[in-house]
């Protein structure tokens, strides 16, 4: 059987803080504020693998009350999700990503994105992938304020 699971997530944008996105640091004046390190398309994916298989979402499995989750790196609470899916049989078919960001732009460090999350998920980089689109001026993203990311995830039982 086949279960798919969606993902969103955002975050302000402050001078100074890191852009990771995707496990990669992508040169930036801005990046995500957040508990962790706030790599909004990293825990997109976890929260549609998460509803994929039907097991909650990234707020329950990781509070950010928690001081254990100060600073964390995603890509290793994205790993402890895929583990957990595993070993309740689940397999991960594929990953699709769209971030919503006005600058900077994200052509060059996608392809790093798609193998660092592959890696983490287990399968082959061909079936991660990653699009990027501009906020065109409007709203929290095309105004430089924020950073979105969607996700789908596939797996099968
Ligand atoms: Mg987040």
């Amino acid at each position: 059987m086949t279960r798919f699971g969606i993902g969103y997530d955002s975050h302000r944008l402050a001078p100074g803080r890191p852009l990771i996105l995707g496990g990669v640091e992508v040169p930036s004046e801005a990046g995500p504020e957040g508990h962790s390190d706030a790599d909004v398309l990293t825990h997109a994916i976890i929260d549609a693998l998460l509803g994929a298989a039907g097991r909650g979402d990234i707020g329950e499995r990781f509070p950010d009350s928690d001081p254990a989750y100060a600073g964390a790196d995603s890509i290793e609470l994205l790993r402890t999700v895929v583990a957990e899916l595993a070993a309740a049989g689940f397999a991960i078919a594929n990953v699709d990503a769209t971030l919503a960001i006005e600058r900077p732009k994200l052509a060059d460090h996608k392809r790093a994105m798609s193998e660092r999350l592959a890696d983490a998920l287990g399968i082959d980089a061909g079936l991660v992938n990653v699009k990027a689109t501009t906020g065109e001026g409007i709203g929290f993203v095309g105004r430089g304020e924020g950073i979105a990311a969607l996700a789908i995830a596939s797996i099968s039982a």
